[in-house]
């Protein structure tokens, strides 16, 4: 969708409204995707108030024309939309209802959509206490990486109600290109991104051993490749993001693993996928292991690396 059509549909929304104006938006949290995101949402026309508790990152967008605020609850007053980019759990409980947060000093009837990556029953709580001050909360968190935000491609997964999906779609739209209502319930966003990304984590570490031990064996990787992905075996991360360097061009593993999504965040993502396993006795014995290989390729160097260093990781793994 163009930027015009973007703008257009929101200040339209404005003006149907009459009372509501979402061509004002808040955003917490301008890190490696905030501030990224931030930018798209200048580019399409939104007006931006910013809070970062790092005054570079604020200086910084403020230089591409967003409005700065001194605290969290300072962005939160004025604005009808507000996003929030964070790293974890405890910001996001820290940035919504710690003291002077968001919800404290939040106009009634305001929409939050938080798209940190998070443990779903946070998005919940938070929900809930937004709820008891009229106020809307909904989860909204992204596939994509850094690349993607730059671009404004990103893919939202959002939990919500119908109402509050559509409200949101005009702000989304100008940092994504795909926009997906995962379900009624707050929270679902977070269960759709910890759920794809366990599966991401397992078929990557496969792939990794597969392309691995056919080496060792003596096959050529490039052979391998053709079988694999022309049969059963073929799946993203054989395909489109091969692990094995100079097998896909322009894919972190042909640029020393730079760039992509990093083991940290692969790691992080699989520790919630953990705990909201444990939580409902749900048995994920791959999804597990994943998390001890990840938490492992962090401990051992990796951890700036991109995701599909699990290949070099294994490499490095010396015959006795
Ligand atoms: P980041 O650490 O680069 O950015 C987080 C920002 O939040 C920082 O600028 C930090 O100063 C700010 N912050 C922390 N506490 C704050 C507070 N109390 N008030 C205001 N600002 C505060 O992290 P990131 O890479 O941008 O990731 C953000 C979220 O997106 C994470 O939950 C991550 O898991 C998720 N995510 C990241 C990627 C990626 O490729 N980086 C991809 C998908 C999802």
């Amino acid at each position: 969708m163009g930027y015009s059509v973007v703008l257009q549909r929101s200040l339209s929304y404005s003006v149907k409204k009459g009372t509501r104006d979402i061509s004002t938006v808040g955003f917490v949290g301008l890190g490696q995707m905030g501030s990224r995101m931030a930018k798209n949402l200048l580019k399409r026309g939104f007006k931006l108030t910013v809070f970062d508790v790092n005054e570079a990152a604020v200086t910084k967008i403020c230089e591409s024309g967003a409005k700065s605020a001194h605290s969290v609850g300072e962005v939160s007053e004025n604005s009808e939309i507000l996003v929030s980019m964070l790293p974890s759990n405890k910001h996001v409980l820290d940035c919504y209802i710690g003291d002077k947060g968001i919800l404290s000093s939040a106009k009634k009837n305001a929409l939050f959509i938080d798209s940190s990556t998070i443990d779903p029953s946070v998005s919940e709580t938070v929900a809930q206490e937004a709820d008891k001050r009229n106020i809307r909360f909904i989860d909204g968190p992204v596939s994509g990486g850094v690349n993607a935000a730059e671009a404004g491609t990103l893919t939202f997964m959002v939990g919500g109600s119908n109402k509050n999906f559509e409200n949101a779609t005009p702000v989304l739209e100008a940092m994504g290109s795909k926009i997906i209502h995962c379900g009624d319930k707050v929270g679902m966003g977070q269960v759709a991104k910890l759920c794809n990304n366990m599966l991401l984590a397992i078929s990557m570490i496969g792939t990794a051993e597969a392309f691995n031990l056919g080496e060792r064996l003596g096959l050529d990787s490039k052979i391998l490749a053709e079988i694999v992905n022309s049969s059963s075996g073929r799946c993203w991360s054989s395909e489109l993001y091969n692990p094995v360097p100079g097998l896909v061009p322009n894919v972190p593993s042909s640029n020393d693993y730079k760039g992509g999504f990093g083991s940290t965040l692969m790691s992080k993502d699989l520790g919630l996928a953990q705990t909201v396993a444990n939580r409902t006795q749900t048995p994920v014995f791959l999804g597990s292991l994943a998390h001890q290989i990840y938490l492992t390729v962090v401990a051992k160097g990796y951890a700036d690396k991109d995701f599909s260093v699990i290949y070099q990781f294994l490499k490095d793994v010396k015959k006795v």
